[in-house]
């Protein structure tokens, strides 16, 4: 849970930071995405989850997140890129929302094979953040994205926060009802190694964005750490050229 494991990271530092997202490029194929070592988040979830907003929110700009609802970029990943101009230390990855009825069918599962792709196989993806309206909870859609990221999860390679989000519409009561059916659907993912949070967001009421700046730095911080020389990740490297 992000309270529990929340670094010790002053606030407005991390805040500082978040603010520092710039729009770097956008792609609608996996091989257009630039090769980086970059440590990457990806923020996904249903179309109309609160995505854009929660993104706008963090880096406390009213309009980034805006080119992934321009007609033509919805089913684009944007990039941004964060820290300092000449010397960025970690990109933001926006995935385009699922579950937007009126996309047609064979495009659902064109953009379904590239996000699966994508949370698959990139290299410098650190971690995941999946919107999800506090209302509706992890849906089958939530769900079987999950399970594009799970085996990474469970390794700890990946990092996973949850972020149930418009918690201004829910009671006390129903935050905290939502906050435990959220953690018991993500247990099965839980293990030694995996880093796995749950935290309620509000854009409105600016509640957990604090808190979320200060564990997406974080998780840039120790993915910036020297890894451990180990035969297993120069394999990885090897089968993985392209992303
Ligand atoms: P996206 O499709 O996931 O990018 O969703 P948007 O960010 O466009 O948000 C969808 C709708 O939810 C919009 O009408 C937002 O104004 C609304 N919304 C987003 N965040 C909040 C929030 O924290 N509180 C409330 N009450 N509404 C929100």
């Amino acid at each position: 849970m992000v309270a529990a494991s929340a670094p010790a990271m002053p606030e407005r530092e991390a805040l500082a930071w978040a603010h520092s997202a710039r729009f770097l490029t956008t792609a609608s194929k996996l091989d257009q995405l630039p090769v980086t070592e970059l440590p990457e988040i990806a923020f996904v979830g249903r179309s109309n989850a609160g995505k854009s907003t929660a993104i706008n929110t963090l880096a406390q700009q009213r309009r980034l997140a805006f080119a992934s609802k321009t007609p033509g970029r919805t089913q684009h990943i944007n990039l941004f890129a964060l820290g300092p101009k000449d010397a960025p230390d970690a990109l933001f990855a926006d995935l385009p929302g699922y579950g937007y009825a009126a996309v047609e069918r064979a495009a659902k599962l064109r953009w379904q094979q590239v996000m699966a792709d994508y949370l698959e196989v990139r290299r410098s993806l650190s971690g995941v953040v999946l919107l999800v309206d506090s209302r509706l909870g992890l849906t089958d859609l939530d769900q079987r994205l999950l399970a594009f990221i799970a085996p990474r999860v469970r390794t700890g390679e990946v990092r996973l926060l949850v972020l149930l989000t418009k918690a201004d519409k829910l009671s006390r009561k129903e935050a905290n009802a939502a906050l435990r059916t959220a953690g018991e659907a993500l247990g099965e993912l839980a293990t030694d190694d995996a880093d796995i949070g749950v935290a309620l967001f509000s854009a409105l009421k600016k509640t957990g964005v604090g808190d979320v700046a200060r564990t997406l730095r974080e998780w840039v911080r120790s993915a910036q750490a020297p890894r451990p020389p180990a035969t297993d990740v120069a394999a990885e490297a090897a089968t993985v050229p392209t992303t």
